[in-house]
């Protein structure tokens, strides 16, 4: 769908499939694509995580939606981090990070952001979506985190940062064979 034929859903953050062949398709310059694989139940998951999806915890849904659909176990799930706007090159307002601190508990706070003289935060979005997708039950051993900021690699890989709306798209694939 989308390719060959009409979508049949309009504003997606995430998709799950446990139909072979199927690829699912999502898309990113900088916000966080997140991939779930069950190697025991045969399903797959990717969402796209920007700051109102972590805020949201779209990561969350996502291995609630494969619990729901195709009784997944999130102990199984292997999760993946993939690559997207570190830290160090996310900068936000007040009024992102008091989103952050109504979701997230006070114990995290040091670890998702820090205020700068200027009265702006650095926000870390890979260290949120951990936080979320340990919350949804996904084992540490299970979990990667790509460590690839598309800012800081803006060479080689697209970023709203860098270029604006005058850019192309990353795309993050999945499929079960
Ligand atoms: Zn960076």
């Amino acid at each position: 769908m989308g390719i060959l034929r009409p979508l049949e859903y309009q504003d997606v953050d995430g998709l799950v499939t446990d139909i072979p062949g199927i690829c699912l398709v999502t898309f990113y310059a900088d916000c966080v694509p997140l991939f779930f694989v069950d190697p025991v139940k045969k399903a797959i998951g990717l969402s796209h995580s920007g700051w109102r999806g972590t805020v949201a915890k779209i990561g969350k849904a996502t291995v609630e939606l494969m619990e729901r659909q195709f009784g997944c176990d999130p102990a199984d799930i292997l999760a993946a981090v993939g690559p997207s706007i570190c830290q160090e090159c996310y900068e936000v307002s007040e009024d992102v990070i008091e989103k952050f601190q109504e979701k997230f508990k006070e114990c995290h706070w040091k670890d998702l952001y820090y205020q700068k003289e200027n009265g702006k935060y650095q926000l870390n979005l890979w260290k949120a979506n951990e936080i979320v997708l340990r919350e949804a039950g996904i084992r540490k051993k299970h979990l990667a985190v790509t460590n690839v900021c598309t800012h800081c690699n803006s060479d080689i890989l697209y970023s709203h940062r860098t270029a604006g709306n005058d850019r192309g798209s990353l795309a993050a694939f999945l499929a079960l064979k």
